[in-house]
């Protein structure tokens, strides 16, 4: 072979991907490793799969998912044309790099954050800095005061599970009215605070969210954006470009209609906080450092024991936590929130590995 023929091999695209929480099929396995709700969707979810006519199925979904945008329009007291509807948030924060990271300068986001951002980045070839977090991984506002391609902030972040307020995304926005600011608030539903008030003052704000997390839904892929309609539209464009369906039917009835019980969906999430917030003490008392989750997940380090080898132990036990062999995070384990009975076995094997240590 002539070293002509291996030039294409230079253009190749040479991207690490994005490596979600292992799948594994044993049932018997307590999956604390990919921030799914321990609860099932809402009862309604099952009953409109029930009603389901396959024979619906072969039309074409509606294009533009429009009954879902007016549910979620109407849920947040805002108007169809603000809402933009993905395969789950991450097919909607792909859509949005697409859309508005295209300038020379580069886009800015936390050292320690939602390792995809920079997968997309390397994929579509956007420019990226990374601004580092301090000690206790908060973010300082001040880091992204300077010229930028774009800002994208997890609120509240991941994997560090902390969350910021109104005065922290106001200043951000202040400071950066010339590009496009993307808050991904997969996670906003267990916190405190959520921007969505704010895409009415700035029209340069884009708020992601998902029905992964606080609504049950992991398996159907749905995630929205809302924003200023012409910000919604060019999202749309660039989506309506590669993949011009952009929901399937099922998953627009089932989305819309979990968004009809509010009740159900407060109590998940209060029941997932309160065991999040014992959880947090649970570990304290085990010697972990763990941060204030605004999230359904702690993100936690031992005192005395490597990470690695506290998620090995439990994994050997059939509970699968999330470890991640990164710089600065690797001693520390993102554990998702389970049911109290799957935490309950879990602080179990805990204090089993932490007595074999002392024995
Ligand atoms: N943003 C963050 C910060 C996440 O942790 C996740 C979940 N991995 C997502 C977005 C995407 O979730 P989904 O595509 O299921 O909506």
């Amino acid at each position: 072979m002539s070293d002509n023929k291996q030039l294409w091999r230079k253009n190749l695209i040479n991207i690490e991907p994005y490596v979600a929480g292992e799948q594994p099929k044993n049932d018997r396995i307590i999956k604390l490793n990919a921030n799914e709700n321990p609860y099932p969707p809402a009862p309604s979810v099952q009953k409109i799969l029930n009603s389901i006519d396959a024979a619906e199925l072969k039309k074409y979904p509606s294009a533009d998912a429009v009954p879902l945008k007016k549910a979620l329009a109407e849920r947040y007291g805002l108007e169809p044309e603000n809402v933009f509807c993905g395969n789950g948030s991450d097919d909607v924060l792909a859509t949005a790099f697409r859309a508005f990271f295209n300038s020379d300068k580069p886009i800015v986001y936390p050292d320690i954050t939602y390792s995809f951002y920079p997968v997309w980045c390397e994929l579509l070839k956007i420019p990226y800095v990374t601004k580092a977090v301090n000690k206790d991984f908060e973010i300082d506002v001040k880091d992204y005061y300077e010229e930028n391609g774009g800002v994208v902030i997890p609120n509240p972040n991941a994997p560090t599970s902390i969350g910021v307020g109104k005065d922290f995304i106001v200043d951000l926005l202040e400071h950066n009215k010339d590009c496009i600011v993307i808050i991904d608030e997969a996670y906003a539903d267990f916190g405190k605070y959520s921007c969505v008030e704010l895409i009415k003052e700035y029209d340069n704000l884009i708020v992601t969210q998902t029905f992964s997390k606080s609504r049950s839904l992991a398996g159907m892929r749905v995630g929205m954006a809302f924003a200023q309609p012409e910000l919604i539209k060019y999202m749309q464009a660039v989506k309506d470009s590669y993949n011009s369906y952009p929901l399937d039917q099922i998953a627009i009835a089932a989305a819309s209609e979990c968004l009809k019980d509010e009740e159900y969906f407060s109590e998940t999430v209060e029941k997932i906080k309160k065991t999040r917030d014992e959880g947090k003490e649970i570990l304290r008392e085990m010697g972990f450092k763990v941060f204030d989750s605004e999230t359904n997940f702690l993100f936690a380090s031992h005192n005395k024991y490597p990470a690695k080898e506290i998620f090995e132990f439990v994994r050997e036990k059939g509970i699968f936590i999330r470890y991640f062999n990164k710089p600065l995070i690797d001693n520390f384990l993102r554990i998702t929130v389970g049911t109290d009975e799957e935490m309950n076995m879990l602080y179990s094997a805990i204090r089993e590995f932490l007595s074999s240590k002392n024995s």
